[in-house]
């Protein structure tokens, strides 16, 4: 079955988030109040509804109680963004995800039980510092303040050497769980994912290693 999402308040994060999910086959109901906006998007996703995202009955007619997953991206609004979290949490919404405008937005979020705060500008500048801080790094995503996962290009002293032979694991503490193959067919650059590779799997010139351990170690590495 299609998974099910609703998407609550059509900024550009809201709109971008929709039809992404929908581009990718899902189901997806956006909710606005707001009618030019549910007219631009109505024709790419599944049911477009102009509404106040505070008004449950209204939710719950839209069916919201039923999706997987609810994403409120109410920014500017906070009152509105708090006020319908509240709603979700007490129609019994299974996952919710919130746009956070600051840390204090965030925070109250977060204390309303929120299962994932995002806060896209923010999030999105520190990606940016770090990529030119450190552009050897194609992805960087910090779980704790020591650890991270990380995709890098594989490097040199690792090519053609199968994943127990590296010894990684040993020596710097630290997993590989994913390898991106690149390759060309007919002049066309291709990539598969080899996700939770095998001991015996051997790393290549051009792939890319997505590998988990502490900053210090994966410097080391690199
Ligand atoms: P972005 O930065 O993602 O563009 P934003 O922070 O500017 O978004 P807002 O403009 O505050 O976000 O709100 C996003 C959308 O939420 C708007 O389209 C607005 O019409 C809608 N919205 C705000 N309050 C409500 C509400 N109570 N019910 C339904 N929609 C709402």
């Amino acid at each position: 079955m299609k998974k099910q999402f609703a998407v609550i308040g059509l900024g550009r994060f809201g709109s971008a988030v929709a039809l992404t999910l929908a581009e990718s086959n899902c189901d997806v109901i956006v909710i606005d109040r707001n009618e030019n906006k549910i007219k631009a998007i109505a024709d790419h996703v599944t049911l477009a509804i102009q509404m106040n995202a505070i008004d449950e009955t209204a939710l719950k007619e839209a069916g919201v109680q039923n999706v997987d997953v609810v994403i409120v991206s109410i920014g500017e609004n906070v009152e509105a963004s708090i006020l319908a979290v509240m709603i979700l949490k007490e129609m019994g919404i299974k996952e919710i995800i919130a746009k956070a405008v600051n840390d204090l937005h965030g925070r109250v979020l977060a204390n309303l039980g929120v299962d994932r705060v995002v806060h896209p500008e923010r999030d999105m500048a520190q990606r940016v510092a770090r990529s030119l801080i450190k552009p050897q790094f194609l992805e960087h995503i910090e779980l704790s303040p020591e650890y991270s996962i990380v995709e890098l290009p594989a490097p040199k002293s690792l090519w053609d050497k199968s994943i127990k032979d590296t010894n990684l694991r040993a020596e710097y503490g630290i997993n590989i769980i994913a390898i991106k193959k690149r390759y060309t067919i007919n002049e066309t650059e291709k990539e598969t994912w080899n996700i939770n590779p095998l001991p015996t799997d051997v790393i290549k010139k051009d792939d890319v290693l997505v590998v988990l351990g502490t900053d210090r170690d994966i410097e080391r590495l690199r």
